[in-house]
């Protein structure tokens, strides 16, 4: 495997490098506070108009068709220069691949340009509270109307649904479990919205009641039933690759490096491991892309990704905290820390992972 970059990806590097050095604000406000989010939308619409809020998908949609190793590149630049947390990456990296991959043309045209331009913020809908790692026991259901269908239940868990703009998820469209479920886009206007706050106290999250909410037949993804399938796609962008790229764990672990720098030598020898972890996290991910792009799909490799991205994630942040005692609470580290204990359980928890891998991997008897 090669793993030098090409001229034309070490060109993109550098414009990438240039342009957030140019324009990457200070700190913003937290997104779960209503300044916060506006605030954010602002700088992806600035991202945008430089066509780096999507730099993988096709032009028409204000994408620069960039490969995966370059959207891998991009990625380590960004959160490199501190830029803000994406406040589209449900929408982005969840949704946006699997409209790609199951959507129609018209779905495509009507919502992916104005997802890059942060017009539209999208909410995932699909944890309810009987349903979480569990997710086929879901309850809300479809009913067929005129031209279209009428949505109600109860989702809960939905981060930045307190500020979104639409949601997507499974509803029950017929049948039990896995088979009957249809895969739903809806406006979140018509949704009862109620926040939920975090351990921040701030509403990161929602839980969403639908009534009856109308949606056309072009609100359905894919065919109606099929819905399952086309989630469990989505899971894969969510665990693999897209969401939680190498970038933002080499700058953690650079500055957490930085941090360690004068510390107790136990403390800066463990610094030094995650360093190394992050960066074998990148060498994987490398691997993954260059499987991907020779046609191959990510499979249940993804949940081996998932559990080794998370738990370093917890174990940089704890590091910090102790490195910092006191004093963590003047600094971003706190934050970072608090949500880094919600990663074993986002995404699928790791004891759901380690089961697939064990089962689908690793082939141990069920
Ligand atoms: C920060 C954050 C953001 C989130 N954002 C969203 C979002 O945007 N949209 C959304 O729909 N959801 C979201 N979620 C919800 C998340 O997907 C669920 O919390 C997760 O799937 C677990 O479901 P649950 O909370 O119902 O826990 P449960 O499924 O009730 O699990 C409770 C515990 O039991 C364990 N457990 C359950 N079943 C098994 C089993 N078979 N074997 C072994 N152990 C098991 C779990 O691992 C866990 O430790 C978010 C969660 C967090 C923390």
């Amino acid at each position: 495997m090669d793993l030098d970059y090409t001229r034309a990806e070490q060109d993109f590097r550098a414009e990438v490098r240039d342009w957030l050095a140019g324009h990457v604000p200070g700190p913003l406000p937290s997104m779960d506070t209503p300044e916060g989010f506006e605030a954010h939308r602002a700088w992806e619409a600035l991202l945008a108009s430089a066509r780096l809020s999507a730099v993988s998908w096709p032009s028409e949609y204000g994408g620069r068709g960039a490969s995966l190793v370059e959207w891998l590149i991009f990625e380590e630049e960004y959160w490199a220069a501190g830029a803000p947390a994406r406040v589209t990456q449900n929408g982005v990296f969840l949704l946006a691949p699997t409209l790609m991959a199951f959507g129609t043309d018209e779905q495509r045209h009507a919502w992916l340009p104005r997802m890059a331009r942060a017009d539209d913020v999208w909410a995932q809908a699909w944890s309810e509270p009987e349903a979480g790692s569990d997710l086929a026991a879901l309850t809300s259901r479809a009913v067929r109307a005129d031209g279209g269908w009428r949505l109600y239940g109860h989702k809960t868990w939905s981060s930045r649904a307190a500020y979104a703009s639409h949601g997507f998820g499974l509803f029950r469209t017929s049948g039990a479990r896995h088979k009957g479920l249809t895969y739903f886009l809806f406006p979140l206007d018509e949704v009862t919205v109620r926040p939920i706050a975090q351990l921040d106290g701030l509403p990161g999250f929602a839980e969403l009641f639908l009534d009856g909410v109308f949606v056309p037949d072009s609100m359905v993804v894919g065919e109606e039933g099929d819905g399952w399938r086309i989630a469990m796609a989505t899971t894969s962008s969510e665990r693999g690759l897209t969401l939680r790229s190498p970038g933002r764990f080499l700058a953690t672990a650079d500055r957490l490096v930085t941090l360690a720098r004068h510390a107790d030598p136990v403390l800066a020898d463990q610094a030094a491991r995650c360093w190394t972890d992050a960066e074998a996290y990148r060498l994987h991910t490398f691997q993954t892309a260059r499987r991907l792009m020779a046609g191959e799909e990510i499979g249940p490799a993804a949940s081996m990704g998932k559990v080794f991205w998370s738990e370093l994630d917890l174990r940089m942040h704890t590091l910090a905290m102790e490195l910092l005692g006191e004093r963590a609470g003047e600094t971003p580290w706190l934050d970072g820390f608090l949500f880094s204990l919600a990663g074993p359980i986002y995404a699928g928890t790791n004891e759901i992972q380690r089961t697939i891998i064990a089962e689908r991997i690793l082939g141990l008897p069920r």
